[in-house]
């Protein structure tokens, strides 16, 4: 009895411990939106569908993001350039481009799987919306020039890892 209740209050007063040091130590709570939240370069948000210097479009209308999607989250339907209407280089345009994000899981597949690297997912992570329907995003949102959000700041510390097996940067 008298060990139990001696166990107890050593349990008790080494957790109290704890809770007395973080007490006093600060916070580290990100003030989002008030206060930018860094992400690191390699961070998967937001899709955006990218432009030539020239500005039209990169995408081509392939589907094969669409194809590689493990969530079936793309909608693609393609058409044809003509010489008076233009989006693209080559031959045929993306006329829908739609990504489901409240499907999306940010694999990143869409990405690697495209071979004019049309879509890229930027940094963006605040997607909240208040209707389920606009987190259908269309072309015309996903298209640059985006609605990139302000509060995301890209870290640009050494962050590489370096393990010989991976080989070298
Ligand atoms: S990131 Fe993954 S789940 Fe999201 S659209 Fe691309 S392939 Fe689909
Ligand atoms: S984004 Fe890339 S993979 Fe997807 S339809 Fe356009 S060109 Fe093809």
């Amino acid at each position: 009895m008298i060990k139990e209740v001696v166990t107890s209050s050593t349990e008790i007063a080494r957790a109290m411990g704890v809770t007395i040091k973080y007490f006093f130590t600060k916070p580290v709570t990100h003030q989002f939106p008030d206060e930018p939240v860094e992400v690191y370069p390699r961070f998967r948000g937001r899709h955006v569908l990218k432009r030539h210097e020239n500005g039209l479009e990169r995408c081509i209308g392939c589907a094969l993001c669409a194809a590689a999607c493990p969530t079936d989250c793309i909608y693609v339907e393609a058409a044809e350039n003509t010489d008076d209407e233009r989006y693209s280089p080559g031959e045929r345009y993306a006329k829908v481009y739609t990504i489901n994000m409240l499907r999306c899981i940010f694999c990143g597949y869409c990405a690697e799987a495209c071979p004019t690297e049309a879509v890229v997912l930027e940094h963006d992570f605040a997607l909240a919306e208040y209707d389920r329907w606009d987190a259908i995003y269309p072309k015309e949102r996903l298209l640059e020039p985006h609605d990139a959000s302000k509060v995301v700041v890209v870290r640009d510390d050494e962050v590489f890892v370096n393990v010989s097996r991976w080989g070298k940067k």
